[in-house]
């Protein structure tokens, strides 16, 4: 991710060494360096504006202390900047209510749900102890049910299997039945996607949100789409009221762009990373920890 930014930073203020202050002039080519770096990172423009207008007010001014070069303290700015972007503190899965609680996940076709509800659910049962079952509700795609079928058996969770030809919304009563039944601590809905945002499946995501009343209702998006993956972010942002973000493919040549973007566009934590296609691949989401990833 953003490759060599800190050394862009400190390169370009290798000239003002010896100087005591950060001051709007000597700091104007690094800004601009990050500025740049930024948008090859693929962040939406608004969140460069504001990151680098809030790094510019916090740095100028500010004593350099004697321990660190002029670039390691503009660095400290833009990491401390990094982590507010993208929301501080961790933030954690919202399980209490009264079982089973429902966790939704929604995005678009390939953004990798499917994969994220079954490495959700191994870390629900090896981290949290929790007794899961599995649901799909996309009706278009025989082969995706199967797919979540099939992982559930991987994983060990429980899988409810629908009637064929029973609609969405219906699939989703049935299911929390069937969690409720099987004394399941959570029930994870993973829903149809679509290549591009359309009206009707807005409507059904809103619908099956209606009959679950989810806990968590988590966008997935693939930290590889860049601009896309901003605009998806405000589509479903608008259609549901998220409580987070899962960023998939974050172990990809991610430019790491998404990760900056999509918290700022949707205002809703990223609780998880997807690192890999693999049912383990699922990392806790540490703005601090990404921060440093991005600056190495
Ligand atoms: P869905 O259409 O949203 O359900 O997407 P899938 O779960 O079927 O995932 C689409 C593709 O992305 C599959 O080939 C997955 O193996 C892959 N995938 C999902 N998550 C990740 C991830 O975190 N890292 C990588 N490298 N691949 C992933």
């Amino acid at each position: 991710m953003f490759k060599g930014l800190s050394e862009r930073i400190g390169h370009s203020l290798d000239r003002v060494k010896g100087r005591g202050r950060l001051t709007e002039d000597n700091i104007k080519d690094t800004l601009r360096e990050v500025r740049m770096a930024l948008l090859e990172a693929d962040v939406a423009l608004p969140v460069v504006k504001e990151f680098i207008e809030q790094v510019r007010e916090r740095a100028v001014g500010q004593e350099v202390l004697k321990s660190l070069t002029p670039g390691q303290a503009l660095v400290k700015v833009v990491h401390e900047e990094l982590i507010r972007v993208m929301g501080s503190e961790r933030e954690a899965l919202n399980l209490r209510g009264r079982p089973p609680v429902v966790i939704l996940l929604a995005g678009l076709q390939g953004a990798g749900k499917t994969t994220t509800t079954a490495k959700l659910a191994r870390y629900l049962q090896e981290t949290e102890k929790k007794k899961v079952a599995l649901v799909s509700t996309d009706v278009r795609r025989p082969a995706a049910i199967e797919q979540l079928e099939t992982l559930a058996g991987e994983v060990g969770s429980s899988f409810y299997r629908a009637a064929e030809g029973t609609a969405p919304k219906q699939i989703a009563d049935q299911a929390m039945e069937y969690a409720r039944r099987q004394h399941a601590d959570v029930l994870i809905v993973d829903t149809a996607g679509r290549l591009h945002v359309d009206e009707d499946l807005m409507q059904e995501v809103r619908d099956i949100h209606a009959a679950v009343e989810p806990l968590e209702t988590l966008f997935v998006v693939d930290a590889m789409t860049g601009q896309d993956a901003v605009r998806s972010a405000e589509a479903f942002g608008q259609a549901l009221p998220l409580t987070g973000v899962v960023l998939t493919k974050a172990d990809g040549d991610a430019r790491g762009g998404a990760a900056l973007s999509v918290r700022h566009v949707t205002g809703k934590p990223i609780k998880f990373m997807g690192m890999g296609e693999k049912s383990d691949a699922l990392e806790a989401f540490h703005p601090d920890r990404v921060a440093s990833r991005i600056l190495d």
